[in-house]
This record gives structure tokens, C-alpha cells and sequence, in this order.
């Protein structure tokens, strides 16, 4: 994908910035780790700085001093998260912010205005997410929903500059995705997400969403599957087609000790590495793998030292982006089903070291 920010290579894995920031990490460390977008959350940034301040500085690129492409989303998932306080209507979301309690709309019109305040290369239209399970007729409504705003946010972003995607809902039944695709595809959209998964659905269900809908998505379009995911659940995705992804994981877990390794995921806080001299990982060549120890990361765990997030945070990242270098370039090869083969047999092999 091409930018007048730069240039991203797909698959791609977007670690997740919050509040402008991806949590412990400077922007060159980031690039270090071989991250070339970044995902802002506007729901987030709405609030809190607001969007005045960051519009003041330029844009969220200046403000946290990022200049390559940064992907926004619209805001829907996280005011779908808020449940209690929330009231979606025809014209859109309305909801108390959880920062000052402040009553807040945010429709369509709004949610594109904001994004292109923000100054985003990738901007998300507002979508209406179902939770997981959810019958057929609130999925129905929810998607319909959806695909009208999905028109109001293609009309109200007019001819900016940056891209605008459409978000493909309807759970996990077949027919009601299919004709959310359909309407999406008829409004035209730079390129298409996959919304509401990793809701709670079991992953096979995830998988068989995957298998009908990537095949019928635009080839010349980036497909974005959103919240997504595990390491194995990206390898699965990419053999499906998917060309994007965001999650949490990497950073989250590498606050709470969770180290993922070509040998499965390393618990640091765990009393057997508080000796360990081993690297975290030996088959990673990071800054952290390259200097520290089991040893060293436990007892940076255990003494709450905030270098200790930050170290296992470069590692992660590094492990997610070098998981999508690795399959970039078995895609090349034309190995692709050969790489995921042996990405399972090695995770397999793995789960069994550690039981
Ligand atoms: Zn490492």
C-alpha cells in the first residue's frame, strides 16, 4: 500500500496506539521492530486529549511525532464495549464518556470529520457491532444499520485525501455478510474490513467467516481483518487472504510477563526463569534477546521496573512484525501453505514442551 507518508508492505501488523502513543514504545523504536503503520483510536483520542488539541498540532502525526501512515478507527467497537451507557439510533452513537461523564454524539458525519482532524492515511467508516452469540434479526438490523452509515461516511468524506475502508458486518451468518459486502462494494471503498470477530466466537466460526468472505472481497483492495489476533490466528487469516491486521496482544500481554517465541508463549512472572541465563528467545534476534536474560525480564517482572514492560514490548513487536516478514516472503516464494504448515507443527511441538 502506498501513502504519501510511505509505503506499507502486506501483510501488515499495526500495533495498536491508543492514546497517540503505542504503549511504551518511541515511534523509532517502533520502526526498529519493523512497524510501518500504526492504528489510533478515535474514540480514545476524541476524549481525551480532544480533538481541538491534536487539530492544533497538525494532526496526530505531529503531535506524537509519527510520520509514517497511522490508520484510525471510527470509534464503533469501543462504544460497542460501553453497553450500559450507550444509545444507537438511526442518526448514531450517543454515549457517556467514561473520562467526565459528558453525554457525546458521534454519527457518521461526525466520526469521518474527526478522523480527518486527526489527519489519518486510513480512515474507518462508523459501524454498528454485534456481540457474540446474537440472533439473525438484531444481526440483520445491525448490518443494515451499518451499510447506511457506511453511505453517509462515503458522502461525507468527500474527495479528501486520505482512504477511506468499509467495515463488513453481520456475525458469523453467511448470507447477512455476504449482503453487507455486496452494499459496501456497490457504495465503493478503498479497501474492506472484516468487523465484529474476535467477539468472543469460537475460532473455527472466525475461520469459516474467513474461508466465504475473503474469496469474494476485491483482489486489487487491502482486506483488513479488525482486532485480530493471536500469532496462529494471523497465519490462518494471511492463507485466507488477509492483507491487514491490529491487536492489542503484543503489547498488552508483554505487560502482563507474556513473551511470545517461535517456542510458544514464555510466562516471565514463572519461578523456573529466575535463574534462567537463556534468551528470552534464542531464534529472536531483538534488542532484548540480543542483552537480557529469563533471569534479568523475571526480575524486572517481579520488581515492577518499568523497563521491564518496555523490554518485553520491543520483543513482541518485533516477534509479530517478523512473523509478517516470514510470510511476506514465503508468499513471494509461492510456500505459503508449506510456512503455515510448519508454523503449526512448530506450535504444536511447542505446547507440548511446556505441558
Ligand atoms: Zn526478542
Amino acid at each position: 500500500m502506498t501513502f504519501a507518508r510511505g509505503t506499507v508492505e502486506t501483510p501488515a501488523f499495526m500495533p495498536v496506539g491508543t492514546y497517540g502513543a503505542v504503549k511504551a514504545m518511541t515511534p523509532e523504536e517502533l520502526i526498529d521492530t519493523g512497524s510501518e503503520i500504526i492504528l489510533g483510536n478515535t474514540f480514545h483520542l476524541m476524549l481525551r486529549p480532544g480533538t481541538d488539541i491534536i487539530a492544533r498540532f497538525g494532526g496526530l502525526h505531529r503531535f506524537m511525532h509519527w510520520d509514517r501512515p497511522i490508520l484510525t478507527d471510527s470509534g464503533g467497537y469501543q462504544i460497542f464495549s460501553l453497553a450500559e451507557s450507550r444509545r444507537i439510533t438511526e442518526q448514531g452513537a450517543q454515549f457517556r464518556s467514561p473520562v467526565d461523564g459528558d453525554q457525546i454524539f458521534l454519527g457518521p458525519e461526525e466520526a469521518i470529520r474527526i478522523q480527518q482532524r486527526l489527519d489519518a492515511d486510513i480512515i474507518m467508516v462508523l459501524d454498528d457491532c454485534t456481540p457474540w452469540p446474537v440472533e439473525e434479526a438484531r444481526a440483520r438490523a445491525s448490518m443494515e444499520l451499518s451499510l447506511r452509515w457506511a453511505g453517509r461516511c462515503r458522502d461525507a468524506h468527500g474527495a479528501h485525501r486520505a482512504a477511506l475502508f468499509g467495515v463488513v458486518q453481520g456475525g458469523t451468518y453467511r448470507h447477512l455478510r455476504e449482503a453487507s459486502l455486496r452494499g459496501l462494494r456497490t457504495i465503493g471503498f478503498d479497501g474492506y474490513a472484516i468487523g465484529g470477530l474476535s467477539v468472543g466466537e469460537p475460532r473455527d466460526e472466525m475461520i469459516k467467516v474467513l474461508d466465504y468472505l475473503a474469496a469474494q472481497m476485491p483482489e486489487v483492495r487491502p482486506r483488513y481483518l479488525m482486532g485480530v489476533g493471536k500469532p496462529e490466528e494471523l497465519v490462518a487469516a494471511v492463507c485466507r487472504g488477509v492483507d491487514m491486521f491490529d491487536c492489542v496482544l503484543p503489547t498488552r500481554n508483554a505487560r502482563n510477563g507474556q513473551l511470545f517465541t517461535s517456542r510458544g508463549v514464555l510466562r516471565i512472572r514463572n519461578a523456573q526463569h529466575r535463574q534462567s541465563e537463556q534468551a528470552p528467545d534464542p531464534d529472536c534476534g531483538c534488542y532484548t534477546c540480543r542483552h537480557y536474560s529469563r533471569a534479568y525480564l523475571h526480575h524486572l517482572d517481579r520488581a515492577n521496573e518499568i523497563l521491564g514492560a518496555r523490554l518485553n514490548t520491543l520483543h513482541n513487536l518485533h516477534y509479530f512484525q517478523n512473523l509478517m516478514r516470514e510470510m511476506r516472503s514465503a508468499i513471494e516464494l509461492r510456500r505459503l501453505d508449506a510456512y503455515a504448515l510448519e508454523f503449526s507443527r512448530r506450535a504444536a511441538e511447542a505446547e507440548q514442551a511446556v505441558s
